[in-house]
């Protein structure tokens, strides 16, 4: 069994932005040389996710409106975690939105279901924040 690991480093100018990754994702696979086998690829911070959906400009519009719903990042003072930080929000977000995905590795490519598309959901940016690719397989 091979196994392959990459890393890339995500800077966003907002304090929340959701980026199609699946291009560099394909590219880590192709790096890899596995043709069979599992990807998984996970945010390795607290107040970021990764997670798969649809592409739509719209839908990501929907999700911003309803993490405001759930989790609004005002006022501030509403969250115990804010003291030194200003974040609990963006905590409570990643949360919903999920830490990773895993998506099996068919033929040499990413087995997605429609319109399926791998996303960095961003919650607390403005700073170099890590995400891990790892594909395992042969
Ligand atoms: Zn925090």
């Amino acid at each position: 069994m091979k196994s392959y690991r990459k890393e890339l480093t995500m800077q966003t100018a907002g304090r929340r932005e959701l980026i199609n990754i699946t291009p560099q994702v394909e590219q880590a696979l192709a790096e890899s040389g596995i043709r069979e086998g599992l990807c998984l690829v996970n945010a390795m911070h607290i107040t970021a996710s990764v997670f798969i959906n649809d592409d739509e400009s719209g839908l990501h519009h929907d999700f911003e409106v309803w993490l405001e719903k759930l989790a609004p990042e005002k006022p501030y003072d509403q969250y115990r975690h804010n003291g030194y930080e200003d974040n609990a929000d963006a905590h409570l977000k990643r949360t919903i939105m999920g830490r990773e995905v895993v998506v099996a590795v068919t033929e040499g490519r990413l087995d997605f279901g429609p319109w399926e598309q791998i996303f960095y959901g961003e919650f607390d940016g403005k700073r170099p924040k890590r995400l891990l690719i790892k594909i395992i397989g042969d």
